[in-house]
């Protein structure tokens, strides 16, 4: 621990040195000072964690010194605490209407002095410490912004990056169907027409996606809840993956929910369409993709399972980061996005989402909703 620095201002000698007498066999490191003009020198050359100052002094009083050290932004901080004689009332007054920290009427006893030290020091870090609490909160705050910037950035770059693909192949397909009209099949412009329709459905879910990410990031999402069907609402969203899918998976829909729930349906339209997508894109053709809605105790269960690549052990706890993605889904496209959203999402309804996975095997993700909202979003 470095020792604590006080400066002595006395112009009486005897005065100044029993008081530094006291203080140096304490453990303080002191520095003796025989007037203002001196002392003032001291400070700026030591800077003191405190200062013990003689009120009238020749060449420079302790009024001035302490004018001084209070219009230094350097010094200002330092505490401050006047030796007076004890008939000086209105000095005492006038030495605290300055911003004195203390005073010390003469003659003063060791333990007097001892104790306005270690109280005004004592005072002094706890401000600091509050200080620098503030500071830290500050800081953390500006990170947070900092970090929240970056995300938006890399928001863009990546779906401006995403939304290339789509548009090449819509324009690709366009330009086939133009040009070789009269040579291709029927069966070939289907399949250019699907083409351009899957990339249409791509670049809507990847805009929803942009533009509810924006709202989150934002804090602007306001949940707009209805009472929603949950059962009649998830079909066509199964259905329109199917179409996307072409068969490739088999879906299997099961729903023994019969009342509905209140959400907002953009939100629950995303988080269905992130787990569904997930499942298809990260297992294998020719398996099947269960959808389960169940219903108990006011809490509605929406299960989406698959039997795909699964999730490594390592990746299960940061899966609803922004751009976490794992290792074994690196050759599959994706912002490391969905999930995320999902998410806060899910939150946002006061509910939770869990997941169960294992490598090679599948993955399922139990989504739980309570069927009304927390008062406070109603
Ligand atoms: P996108 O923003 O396009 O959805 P993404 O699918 O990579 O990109 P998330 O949906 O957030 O992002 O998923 C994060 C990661 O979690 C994925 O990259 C993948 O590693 C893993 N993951 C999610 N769902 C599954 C699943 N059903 N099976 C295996 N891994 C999954
Ligand atoms: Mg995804």
């Amino acid at each position: 621990m470095t020792m604590v620095k006080i400066i002595v201002i006395e112009d009486e000698a005897h005065i100044r040195e029993e008081v530094m007498e006291w203080l140096q066999f304490e453990g303080y490191h002191i520095v003796g000072a025989p007037n203002g003009r001196m002392g003032l020198a001291a400070i700026q050359r030591e800077q003191p964690e405190l200062i013990l100052c003689d009120v009238s002094m020749p060449e420079m009083d302790g009024h001035e010194v302490l004018i001084a050290v209070r219009s230094d932004p350097d010094l200002s901080h330092i505490p401050f605490v006047f030796l007076t004689a004890s008939a000086d009332r209105d000095a005492i007054r006038k030495g605290m209407n300055l911003g004195a920290d203390d005073y010390l009427t003469k003659p003063f006893t060791h333990s007097e002095v001892l104790n306005a030290i270690r109280s005004i020091l004592q005072k002094k870090a706890l401000l600091d410490s509050r200080v620098q609490n503030q500071m830290n909160s500050l800081n953390m705050a500006l990170t947070e912004e900092r970090e929240k910037r970056l995300l938006k950035s890399r928001l863009v770059a990546m779906f401006s990056h995403d939304f290339r693909n789509p548009l090449t192949s819509i324009l690709s397909s366009s330009s086939i169907l133009r040009n070789y009209n009269d040579r291709l099949t029927p069966e070939r412009k289907q399949q250019q027409f699907d083409r351009i329709d899957g990339s249409v459905h791509l670049l809507i879910q990847m805009l929803d996606e942009m533009l509810v990410a924006a709202e989150i990031e934002g804090g602007h999402l306001e949940l707009a809840p209805e009472l929603v069907d949950l059962t009649v609402f998830t079909e066509p969203i199964i259905e329109e993956f199917r179409l996307i899918d072409h068969d490739a998976h088999q879906f299997l829909f099961q729903s023994t929910l019969n009342t509905p729930i209140m959400g907002d349906p953009k939100l629950l339209r995303h988080i269905i369409s992130n787990l569904i997508s997930n499942a298809i894109k990260y297992s294998p053709s020719q398996t099947q993709i269960t959808i389960f809605l169940m219903g108990q105790d006011g809490v509605v269960q929406l299960i989406v399972e698959d039997q795909g690549i699964g999730i490594p052990d390592e990746s299960l706890s940061h899966l609803f980061e922004p751009f976490h993605r794992a290792a074994n889904a690196r050759s599959v496209k994706g912002t490391g996005l969905g999930l995320s959203i999902a998410k806060q999402a899910i939150d946002l309804h006061g509910g939770s989402i869990t997941v169960e996975s294992v490598v090679n095997q599948g993955t399922r993700f139990t989504v739980y909703l309570p069927s009304h909202l927390p008062q406070e979003r109603m």
